[in-house]
């Protein structure tokens, strides 16, 4: 057991339904208990698709469970065969019907069905969301698709990109461009998109554009070892990964890496004078492996930010986590508990933090400003307007969203020469956001609460006067930097010197 207040990703049924709902002419029948509907919200409420997803729950109830629930999961088969007339079929289990293991896959096989009907097995209690979607599309493409005859001018096929995914939509539009510009047309974008019928049609592709690792990896992997079709590694999120991608798929078509950088604005903004107050920003990133990996790389590179901290909550990437960590020079977090990430960033006292919906409710706790980078996500990015994060615009996307939650640089500079002003102090928050949000003072973060190394230090009076003067979105880190400092040297007050040695010390 394990005390969970939130998870990042979902049972491993709810990417199943991931792939079911990106996709046309497919069903699929989950043997699952009365109540697990509410997975129907999260695409039509989060993502606002304006129809059901293709799935037919058996819903069993408590009653049923003396009886026969087998025959119950037939019975769906058959009636959703009858009214939605797919051309391919899915069966699994949610966790619950895991447990009275009525074996889906096998019923279904023996009950001649006109059309493929693809078990899935789906382990509910060592696995999750992103490894369903994974498994599905992988268990979808073995079966339908089949080697063939390449198409005459180069084409490739999108993979990945699933519903209930973190900007897919706009990101096909982006990757698409990115290939046209090249004389690339796509053949196949699955799951997002295609239809079993589809699916079949994969093997005319010259190679495929992995999209995202986490939702379709699998399938990548097995069309390159069956249909002799290699796939890109680089995901085009940012400036310099775009470039890199361009020249990779340059490299595995003998096509010339062509990339129109004229609508391309991030460099320059990144670059005039207005950005200069960002050199140095400390960001922490958690999120998925791939969306950490990219904005990692766009934070160092693109924005001049210095990384104080990552991780990613699916294990699945963590050795690449890993590696990206330690070339990074710091701590990798892996984990899906977010209490981890919480003190995670609260150690780590970033000035900005890229996350998931989960970072920004641990951002207004601690009062740090975070943008998101990935999912899990609220309905509010799944925009109307166009918003990818691959390619060019993407990267002005990024550009926008990462800096917008900052304080500007004018404001920043303000709040350091008056801060007893009754407009612009500390507690007032950025001016372009409203200043709706009160800041909590540094003195009052759960960092200083908590019984950490600052032991028993105390601040006198002077000194935490003096602390004040410094900005609240560095004052944290300052703080704890003093206390580490007087710690190390055994003193049990801080005095304004001992502020100033800190600072000292720690400027070396
Ligand atoms: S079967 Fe799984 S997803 Fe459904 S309610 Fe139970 S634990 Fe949740």
């Amino acid at each position: 057991m394990k005390l969970s207040v939130w998870t990042y990703e979902g049972p491993p049924h709810v990417g199943a339904l991931r792939v079911a709902t990106a996709m046309t002419g497919l069903h699929y029948v989950l043997h699952a208990p009365q109540g697990d509907t509410y997975a129907d919200l999260l695409f039509t409420m989060i993502e606002r698709r304006d129809h059901r997803p293709p799935v037919t729950y058996t819903t069993f109830q408590a009653r049923d469970l003396g009886s026969d629930t087998a025959n119950l999961f037939k019975t769906a088969c058959e009636a959703a065969f009858d009214r939605f007339q797919p051309q391919a079929m899915i069966v699994g289990a949610s966790c619950t019907a895991e447990l009275i293991q009525d074996d889906p896959g096998g019923m279904a096989q023996t009950m001649g069905m006109p059309i493929p009907v693809i078990p899935l097995e789906l382990p509910s209690y060592q696995r999750k969301e992103n490894f369903g979607a994974d498994e599905t599309l992988f268990q979808l493409v073995r079966r339908l698709a089949e080697p063939m005859q390449r198409t005459d001018r180069i084409t490739a096929n999108l993979i990945g990109p699933t519903a209930l995914g973190f900007r897919h939509r706009d990101d096909i539009t982006e990757v698409t461009a990115l290939l046209e510009e090249m004389g690339i047309a796509v053949n196949v974008c699955a799951p997002y998109g295609a239809s079993p019928k589809d699916l079949t049609r994969l093997g005319a592709a010259h190679f495929n554009v992995l999209m995202y690792p986490e939702t379709g990896e699998a399938a990548c992997r097995w069309m390159e070892r069956e249909l002799k079709q290699p796939f890109t590694k680089t995901v085009p999120i940012g400036v310099g990964a775009t470039r890199d991608f361009v020249a990779e798929v340059a490299k595995i078509t003998g096509l010339d890496a062509r990339l129109d950088e004229t609508r391309l604005r991030l460099p320059w903004y990144s670059a005039s004078v207005d950005s200069t107050y960002l050199t140095g920003k400390r960001v922490f990133i958690f999120g998925d492996g791939t969306h950490v990996a990219a904005a990692a790389r766009i934070a160092r590179d693109e924005m001049g930010f210095e990384v104080v901290g990552l991780g990613c909550y699916n294990r699945e990437m963590a050795r690449k986590i890993r590696a990206l960590a330690n070339e990074f020079g710091v701590p990798a977090l892996i984990s899906d508990d977010h209490l981890d990430v919480e003190a995670a960033i609260a150690e780590a006292a970033p000035e900005l933090i890229l996350g998931t919906q989960m970072e920004r409710h641990i951002g207004k706790r601690l009062g740090i400003p975070c943008a998101v980078i990935s999912a899990p996500v609220h309905v509010q990015d799944f925009p109307a307007r166009y918003s990818p994060q691959m390619g060019l615009e993407g990267a002005n996307v990024i550009f926008d969203t990462w800096v917008h939650p900052l304080v500007m640089g004018l404001e920043e500079h303000l709040l350091t020469m008056f801060r007893e002003d009754f407009e612009f102090h500390d507690d007032a928050g950025p001016s372009h956001q409203g200043g709706a949000h009160a800041r909590r003072e540094a003195t009052d973060t759960p960092a200083q609460d908590a019984p950490d190394e600052a032991g028993n230090v105390i601040w006198m009076d002077a000194a935490e006067r003096e602390l004040k003067k410094i900005p609240f979105f560095v004052r944290g880190k300052a703080k704890r930097n003093t206390e580490a400092f007087a710690n190390e040297r055994g003193l049990d007050e801080i005095s304004v010197d001992t502020l100033y040695e800190a600072k000292a010390h720690y400027a070396r």
